[in-house]
């Protein structure tokens, strides 16, 4: 690769996120920023909102090509299709959307009918994720999901009537009273229908969500087993041609999520919304998780009032720090050659202790000059270049898992 063109690329690219906060029904493992859904003069406004911010940032992302949209929750489902058509089309009014760019739409299988899906098909939406869990109608109720199992099959067909020809669907696994084979037996149903994408999440008891309450009195599977069901997974999606590309993501052949692989691979995204997060002309920044200061704020109803949570410029050391541990998140891992093009080090030279002990105790392996986890060493990919940086990670990532 010439180091000009792929320095380019990065440059003239751009990745657009906009977040839905709204839910039908709060998930009680869930610490997305979503609320109650809303009437339908609120979702109007909020999504008026959304297009006056698009607006805003439309002249300083003039020179670059929006390749990807991932609209997100939360549960964009829950707004009004008209509501959303307009949204998608502030998008193409306020940037340079190219024609073959990937959108994708959350949406959770209750709240989504193929008449609706049919329409964001043609308003140029090519990627639903549904948000799945489990096939098993027990495991969902834990989980306080609104939908069964089989109203997750229709709306999967209906997508597929639509013309919808990319699907993701989340899975999730540790979940309560969930065995290895109620986990085999979800990935069995989930690949007999096909979707191009499964992404598969262990499941986070996370501090303040209702979960944390009662998780000492679930049934939830030891550290263990959870290790061999994530171990399973991989080993069976592999085989029914679901290549595992990061920690918790497959996809069949050329059906990666070319928005996500924006996060980790360090590429420029603008993120509007409450809560939504941003790399943008060299530095990160976030919204405050306040919708309703966020619409004062956008429709100038309180002009002082300031939206934004954090912002920063990412310095050359933190942009380093950034990219190794982004990178290993993917199974393509960091490819030292690339590495020197960007920063101009020795990626070797400066880890090399690091690195062989983790190549000597099974985490890494070293291919074509590229570093890698095993599938053993994804497991507890968190901590190791983590470890080996001083980094803390979890501040600079946006990866959608709602609905
Ligand atoms: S998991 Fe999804 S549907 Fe459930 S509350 Fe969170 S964003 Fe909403």
């Amino acid at each position: 690769m010439k180091e000009e063109s792929y320095m380019a690329d990065i440059k003239n690219t751009l990745g657009l996120y906009l977040h839905i906060p709204f839910c039908r029904s709060k998930c009680i493992y869930c610490d997305f920023y979503s609320l109650p859904t809303k009437s339908d003069a609120e979702y109007k406004r909020y999504i008026n909102s959304l297009i006056l911010h698009m607006e805003d940032y439309s002249a300083a992302a003039s020179n670059m090509l929006i390749d990807t949209i991932f609209i997100g929750g939360g549960t964009p489902s829950v707004i009004p299709t008209k509501n959303m058509i307009e949204l998608i089309n502030g998008a193409y009014h306020n940037f340079n959307v190219t024609s073959d760019a990937e959108i994708t739409m959350e949406a959770n299988p209750a709240t989504i009918d193929r008449a609706a899906m049919k329409k964001y098909v043609g308003e140029g939406v090519t990627r639903f994720s549904f948000g799945l869990q489990s096939a098993n109608d027990r495991e969902l109720k834990a989980l306080s999901r609104i939908h069964s199992f089989d109203e997750f099959v229709d709306t999967f067909n209906d997508a597929r009537k639509a013309k919808c020809g990319n699907i993701n669907v989340d899975i999730m696994f540790g979940l309560p009273g969930q065995t290895k084979e109620s986990l085999m037996n979800t990935l069995r149903e989930l690949t007999a229908l096909d979707p191009e994408h499964i992404s598969m999440y262990g499941l986070k008891i996370e501090e303040g969500t209702p979960i944390a309450e009662i998780a000492d009195t679930m049934q939830l599977p030891e550290e263990d087993e959870e290790f061999e069901m994530y171990l399973m997974a991989i080993e069976y999606l592999d085989a029914h041609g679901y290549k595992q590309y990061e920690i918790s993501n497959f996809a069949k052949t050329g059906y990666e999520c070319k928005h996500n692989l924006k996060y980790w691979n360090c590429e420029p995204y603008l993120g509007l919304g409450p809560a939504a997060h941003s790399y943008f002309n060299g530095e990160r920044f976030s919204f405050k998780r306040d919708a309703q200061t966020y619409m004062n704020a956008l429709e100038l109803l309180d002009p002082a009032a300031d939206i934004t949570d954090e912002r920063y410029e990412v310095r050359d050391k933190d942009r380093m720090g950034e990219y190794i541990m982004l990178q290993f998140r993917l199974c393509s891992g960091l490819d030292t050659a690339k590495f020197k093009i960007r920063f101009g080090r020795d990626f070797e030279k400066m880890y090399s202790n690091a690195l062989n002990v983790y190549i000597d105790n099974g985490f890494m392996t070293l291919r074509n000059g590229c570093y890698s986890f095993t599938p053993k060493g994804m497991y507890v990919s968190n901590y190791i270049p983590a470890a080996m940086l001083d980094f803390d990670e979890n501040k600079n990532d946006q990866i959608n898992a709602g609905t």
